[in-house]
């Protein structure tokens, strides 16, 4: 999405309990501590003989997301859609969803989160270290995608990696002045490759153009085995006011009629083909479906299909 999205890690730990009544009763037996909503880090999945990863980068709660979803349609409409769908439009939860390849031969990142520490603790916990990754991919450069390029110190967070990106993403975020681009990805452009269209980062890992979210976004076609997933990036961003409404414009859509037009031709496909998909900002894992609903889709969230 944008750069202005920065993940407030939710507090770890509720604050003191107040004691039970029954302790105070003098019982011997203490509730256990409420520890709110919670996710694992990782989740791994398998696409023919690679494994794929998705990565909890972050997640945080967002208000007044008619703000950001619908631009184009009135408050009456969102607040139908929304609750025809059992979701508030008050709030909410955003997800962060780095996905790392491994092909056998390189291990492959796509993305890198809000921060290097963010997306590094997920990868620890998948069972990878920061030096294990060959390969660091950016699929568009959004602050949520390249915040974590680096460390606190400005160094690169994978230093072993070599860098690829879509040449028309990397040569729109050049020519602006541009803080997040001048900080994360300008002081490391000798270290980048640059694909087009129908480019391999490494064999089964093909680019996809999806323009329009922003000028040179990227979308991956992994495949090996005969089997295929979609890592479709930013191209839809809500399973409900995205996919089910792909024309509803989003705030964070650089160009908002190419999004939506390329949104319908990946979600056309998708569906056509029954690709499963990972999206960088779908409900945690980020893993699912498109399904054909009238002139519209549906999500349906991967259930054991690629534990097969
Ligand atoms: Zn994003």
């Amino acid at each position: 999405m944008s750069d202005q999205i920065k993940v407030s890690r939710r507090a770890a730990l509720a604050g003191a309990a107040a004691l039970p009544l029954a302790a105070a009763a003098g019982a011997t037996r203490a509730a256990a501590p409420m520890m709110g909503t919670a996710m694992s880090p990782f989740h791994r999945i398998k696409v023919g003989g690679f494994d794929v990863t998705t990565l909890l980068a972050g997640t945080r709660a967002v208000e007044g997301p008619h703000n950001i979803f619908g631009l184009n349609v009135d408050a009456d409409t969102f607040a139908a859609v929304s609750a025809e769908a059992n979701l508030p439009t008050d709030v909410s939860q955003f997800f962060f969803t780095p996905t790392v390849v491994n092909t056998g031969s390189e291990l492959v990142l796509f993305d890198t989160g809000l921060s290097g520490a963010g997306t590094t603790a997920a990868l620890e916990a998948a069972g990878y270290t920061v030096d294990q990754i060959d390969v660091v991919v950016i699929t568009h450069m959004h602050g949520d995608h390249i915040g974590g390029m680096t460390l606190d110190d400005g160094s690169l967070t994978y230093g072993n990696a070599r860098y690829v990106t879509g040449r028309a993403e990397f040569d729109a975020w050049a020519a602006q002045d541009n803080d997040n681009f001048k900080a994360k990805i300008a002081p490391f452009a000798e270290q980048f490759s640059f694909l087009e269209d129908g480019g391999s980062v490494a064999s089964g890992l093909t680019a996809m153009a999806a323009f329009g979210h922003t000028p040179g976004h990227m979308t991956y076609m992994v495949e090996d085995g005969g089997t295929q997933l979609v890592l479709g990036a930013d191209f839809a961003n809500h399973y409900v006011w995205s996919l089910a409404h792909p024309d509803w414009e989003v705030k964070f859509d650089m160009d908002k009629a190419a999004a939506a037009a390329t949104r319908r031709r990946i979600l056309d496909m998708m569906a056509t083909d029954k690709t499963a998909f990972v999206g960088y900002h779908m409900p945690w894992p980020g893993i699912g479906y498109v399904e054909k609903a009238g002139d519209d889709f549906a999500y349906v969230p991967h259930s054991y299909q690629l534990m097969l």
